[in-house]
């Protein structure tokens, strides 16, 4: 296999991170006979500082012409006073509309060496394996008309909650496809008893599921759904929602696993084409001094073998070296208990060592 990733490090802790992750990459690849071109290119503050944009037209370019892209994070106080049109945050803004990335994966997986991180009693959460797609590039964030305008001397804000029935469809079939290679079990959430644009999701959604008579289809309001992921969250197999409940619910999954710095996401295009990058920021109080976890980036990579590459086994070999690191006590600080004993703290480069060492690098 002969496939091309761009690589963005973006700022503050990314380009630390992705320095280290790289190697995992070119190890991964000798190791398993493939052959990844790796290029880089400038998005966020650092594109900010040198071209004068967020997302210079090389870096989109770029980013079309390889497979998958691999992100570290974007941002930082030293752009925060740009107007929002400006900030780092467009240029991750712009690459997932240029590169129509409509799916977004958000595995919310409980590590059992990471049960306590939880703010959950460890026997809900305990062996947690769930997995939000959240639709992207739709709904009420990108809705028109939308915007603040004075009536009457009374400012007045509206947005317009919008799907067309080929994004519902898409997304959905999308969801279903997922399921399938999982535990064959697809929540739809919605709030159709209230808004008539998720009653048309729910309609959609029934009529994608006779296409998919082995997965088990369910829908929840968002308002359950919401309890329910507090409540009893392995209940849950695969999650599809819009892009407004889908940015909610995926934060609050993620937290039922405690740990920031161990979150992946991938999102996707119609076509298996992805960009991966971990949940976190930029991290800039711990920017630079060798602090950062590794592993949300590190399973990133993970995702990017099995949903772009389609190597599954690949993809599980890299999980199974992030596990054998968490058995040998190998923590980042971001995930050392207080007082714990028994655990060794390590750096952004020991971990990452780690983790090549133990896929056999
Ligand atoms: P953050 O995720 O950068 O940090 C939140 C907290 O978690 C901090 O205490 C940080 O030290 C810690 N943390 C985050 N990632 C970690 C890691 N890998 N290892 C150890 N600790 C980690 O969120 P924030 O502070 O709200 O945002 C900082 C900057 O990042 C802002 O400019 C924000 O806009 C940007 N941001 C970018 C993205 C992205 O590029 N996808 C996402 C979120 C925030």
């Amino acid at each position: 296999m002969n496939r091309k990733i761009l690589v963005i490090p973006g700022d503050g802790i990314g380009p630390e991170i992705l320095d280290h992750v790289v190697r995992l990459i070119e190890v991964v690849a000798s190791k398993e006979g493939h052959t990844f071109e790796l290029a880089d290119a400038l998005a966020g503050g650092v594109a900010i500082d040198a071209e004068g944009t967020p997302l210079p037209a090389q870096t989109l370019a770029k980013a079309k012409a390889a497979d998958a892209v691999l992100l570290g994070a974007v941002g930082g106080p030293k752009w925060d006073h740009l107007p929002v049109d400006q900030k780092p945050e467009r240029g991750l803004l712009g690459l997932r509309s240029g590169l129509e990335l409509f799916a977004n994966l958000r595995p919310a997986i409980l590590f059992s060496q990471l049960a306590d991180a939880s703010s959950l009693k460890s026997e809900i959460v305990a062996g947690l394996d769930i997995l939000i797609v959240r639709e992207l590039t739709g709904g009420i964030y990108f809705g028109e008309p939308r915007g603040v305008e004075v009536i009457a001397n009374e400012r007045r804000g509206f947005n317009t909650y919008v799907y067309t029935e080929h994004e519902i469809r898409r997304i959905a079939r999308a969801a279903f496809d997922l399921a399938r290679k999982r535990n064959r079990r697809l929540c739809s959430v919605d709030k159709a008893n209230v808004l008539e644009v998720t009653q048309l999701w729910r309609d959609v959604v029934n009529e994608v599921a006779e296409e998919y008579s082995d997965v088990e289809l369910t829908h929840q309001l968002v308002d359950n759904a919401a309890m329910q992921l507090v409540r009893a969250p392995k209940q849950f197999d695969v999650i599809v929602t819009g892009n407004l409940f889908g940015d909610i619910l995926s934060d609050v999954a993620a937290m039922l696993t405690g740990s920031l710095g161990m979150l992946p996401s991938a999102s996707l295009d119609a076509h298996g084409k992805g960009m991966y990058e971990p949940v976190h920021g930029t991290a800039p109080d711990i920017a630079g001094q060798d602090l950062a976890n590794p592993l949300a980036t590190i399973l990133s990579v993970a995702m990017m073998m099995r949903y772009t590459f389609d190597l599954p086994e690949v993809a599980a070999r890299i999980e199974a070296a992030v596990e054998a690191v968490l058995d040998q006590g190998l923590r980042t600080r971001d995930i050392l208990p207080e007082g714990s004993t028994g655990l060794q703290q390590v750096g952004t480069a020991a971990m990452t060592q780690a983790v090549i060492d133990a896929y056999g690098g």
